[in-house]
């Protein structure tokens, strides 16, 4: 029988084979005769906190117990993949526990955006989906936008309580963490983790003032996210990373406009139009005539057309087709984490096209 090591840091049984997984140490650690687990690693070295998955089971506990306590939940979600970063069901757990919602990467967008209409959309969207936010704001972890103004909401709503920080992966949840780390805790104070109750992970704890704390909770793969299709060079590509720059394309029935490799979107019907594009400035937008788009794309696929890398096509999914009618003026084809295209006036008739397993919708223009 094998003998299970633990982290001497955060207790979690030590595992060698996927370093975005819990209790990951490479090898070479094994030999030590402590053997401390990656994350731990880098929040004592470098007081950074590594982001790890978790089987949803573990989430939904995690959850749960949360909805036990008296609590903030302050609730991040990505702006420039809202859906898809969304956690479903949170508002079951949630309990009686007002939740903040935290809109991040807000820098992504263009300048032009108006904060408070952007803000209304989200308290939209969010009841839409189920959630009544104590209240909503947006932020940029990364370039520190908004961040008094979250702390100070968080402060007033927490009245004294603890607050418990989720999201899925990718929302920038280390970002806003190692942001918050750096702006409460003064020079001596401690960052811990400790188990949460009822399962074997741990939550990074941030001790505040008042004797309450700020609980980091794992992440969750939201596992339709079109970031989990491609390796890490074509998320790269496909993942903005400054301001994006809308394209507009005029386009005539019966055209088609690929998203390097990954997407498509065929106008088939509801005369000449323009539709604007909002995906990373780095991802290739190819236009051509809809009875040429299948030929190119076989023969494209990996070359013109990418991402996918050509060595990498194989493990994509096929693309799949999805017909919309546009019925109202505004509104955005979303593909899920990758982009989005806003179709002005109502009535084109559109076909697009993802790989299978992710997820494309129509939504009320975000801009
Ligand atoms: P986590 O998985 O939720 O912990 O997310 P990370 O903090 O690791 O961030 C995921 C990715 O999003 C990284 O590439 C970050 O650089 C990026 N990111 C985080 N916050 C922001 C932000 O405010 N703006 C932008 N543009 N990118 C961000």
């Amino acid at each position: 029988e094998q003998e299970v090591i633990r982290c001497i840091g955060c207790g979690v049984q030590i595992q060698t084979e996927d370093e975005t997984k819990v209790g990951y140490a490479p090898p070479a650690a094994l030999e030590k005769e402590e053997v401390i687990c990656q994350r731990c690693f880098r929040l004592k070295h470098y007081n950074e906190i590594q982001d790890v998955s978790l089987t949803d089971d573990d989430f939904l506990k995690i959850l749960h117990g949360i909805g036990q306590t008296d609590a903030l939940i302050v609730k991040i979600v990505d702006i420039f993949d809202f859906n898809g970063s969304w956690l479903p069901g949170l508002h079951r757990f949630a309990g009686n526990n007002p939740i903040l919602l935290v809109g991040n990467k807000v820098d992504l967008l263009p300048k032009s955006v108006k904060y408070p209409k952007l803000i209304n959309w989200m308290r939209k969207s969010a009841k839409d989906l189920g959630l009544k936010p104590v209240d909503v704001c947006l932020i940029s972890a990364v370039k520190g936008i908004g961040m008094r103004q979250v702390m100070e909401m968080i402060d007033h709503y927490r009245s004294g309580k603890d607050v418990y920080v989720v999201g899925c992966t990718n929302v920038g949840k280390s970002t806003f963490i190692n942001r918050i780390i750096q702006e409460v805790t003064g020079e001596g104070n401690v960052i811990t983790t400790s188990y949460f109750p009822g399962t074997t992970l741990d939550v990074i704890e941030i001790p505040l003032d008042d004797g309450a704390a700020i609980y980091d909770t794992p992440g969750i793969i939201n596992h339709h996210q079109m970031a989990h299709f491609v390796d890490k060079k074509d998320l790269k590509v496909i993942t903005p990373k400054r301001e994006i720059h809308p394209k507009v394309y005029q386009l005539n029935e019966q055209q088609t406009l690929f998203f390097g490799g990954l997407a498509r979107l065929d106008y088939i019907k509801g005369g000449r139009r323009s539709l604007v594009c909002y995906f990373s400035n780095e991802l290739l937008i190819h236009r051509t005539k809809l009875e040429k788009a299948d030929e190119l794309y076989a023969k494209q696929r990996g070359e013109l057309l990418q991402p996918p890398r050509a060595d990498y096509m194989d493990e994509l999914p096929p693309l799949v087709a999805h017909s919309f009618t546009i019925k109202e003026a505004k509104t955005d084809i979303v593909f899920s984490g990758l982009g989005w295209v806003t179709c002005n006036e109502p009535g084109a008739q559109v076909k697009a096209y993802v790989p299978k397993g992710v997820s494309v919708f129509m939504r009320k223009s975000l801009i």
